[in-house]
């Protein structure tokens, strides 16, 4: 029988774990403060920051959001971190990406505060994540360790593959399976656009992360039997439906179930995870900065 990984009841614990940590912040004078930051007029962008919103009141974090017109300058959008980074209210900032091509990506990772860097992208939280000592993790490979140890999916000496090589998904996830730690010690290759012989390497693969951004790319007859398969991807594809499109992973789910031992289902697996880990290190995020011990979940 094919296990489904249920994101949202995961995803769920770990919120209930945030309010825990929310509370004992409270007790000691501390409320903590997620800042979302929005450039952009793309519809999918202010979705994904109002739940974010929505994410952070339902815990007891304080949300802050700003917004800037997509047209300002860059420096309207390095001056708005530089005060957030100021602020003690806030403890966390997300800059929704993509922002526009006239302001330059590199810059705003590195303008927001190291300690404040809730995502985790920050060169200097890319760094000690690789040297095995993390502050943030990324919120969606976080979230894929945090699905993982919920189904006792053992990484240790497994092999793994991780299809995409992303800054945001795919290097950190490879990252975290390697390190030397509980959730890590796979055996993990890293598959990308110019890779050869991809399906052979799939095909070996003890688990499967797929985070190519492509609909269906991996199906049931690439996996190995009882393969653990975790879906990054989520991708609008033409449907007939209401709003006229769906959102469908990067695995092709009816024929990778027939195979894998266990697998995410989209939307319902990764997704949530992303957004309950974010709250995660924001909690995260006010302990350190007030020096306060939070029990994370
Ligand atoms: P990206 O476009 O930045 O990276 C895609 C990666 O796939 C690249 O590294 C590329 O080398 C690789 N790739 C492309 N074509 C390939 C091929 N033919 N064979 C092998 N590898 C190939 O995308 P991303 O930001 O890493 O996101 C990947 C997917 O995950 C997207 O569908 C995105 O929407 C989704 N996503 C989901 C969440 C979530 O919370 N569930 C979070 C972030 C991204």
């Amino acid at each position: 029988m094919t296990e489904v990984i249920d994101g949202e009841a995961v995803a769920a614990a770990i919120r209930s774990g945030v309010s825990d940590c929310v509370e004992t912040l409270t007790a000691s004078g501390v409320r903590p403060g997620l800042a979302t930051v929005l450039m952009s007029d793309d519809p999918a962008s202010e979705t994904y920051v109002s739940m974010k919103q929505r994410d952070c009141e339902e815990v007891g974090i304080e949300g802050f959001h700003v917004e800037i017109d997509p047209d300002a300058p860059a420096s309207e959008l390095y001056d708005t971190i530089d005060d957030l980074n100021d602020r003690e209210d806030v403890s966390g900032i997300l800059v929704q990406l993509p922002v526009p091509d006239h302001v330059d990506k590199r810059t705003v990772l590195r303008r927001v505060a190291p300690e404040k860097d809730v995502d985790g992208f920050h060169p200097e939280n890319v760094g000690r994540l690789v040297a095995g000592d993390a502050r943030f993790k990324p919120c969606t490979p976080h979230g894929v360790q945090k699905l993982l140890d919920a189904y006792d999916i053992e990484t240790e000496g497994a092999d793994a593959v991780v299809v995409g090589r992303s800054d945001i998904v795919g290097k950190p996830m490879a990252n975290l399976l390697i390190q030397k730690a509980p959730g890590g010690n796979a055996t993990t290759t890293v598959c990308h656009s110019r890779t050869r012989n991809l399906e052979e390497k799939v095909g070996s693969a003890d688990i499967v992360v797929a985070a190519a951004g492509i609909p269906g790319f991996v199906d049931g007859s690439m996996l190995k039997e009882g393969a653990t398969v975790i879906d990054v991807g989520i991708n609008k594809v033409d449907a007939d439906t209401e709003k006229g499109y769906e959102l469908v992973g990067d695995v092709d789910y009816d024929s990778a179930s027939e195979v894998a031992g266990a697998i995410t289902p989209v939307p319902g697996g990764v997704g949530p995870m992303t957004r309950a880990m974010l709250l995660y290190n924001t909690v995260k995020a006010a302990g350190l900065q007030h020096d306060v011990d939070v029990d994370l979940p």
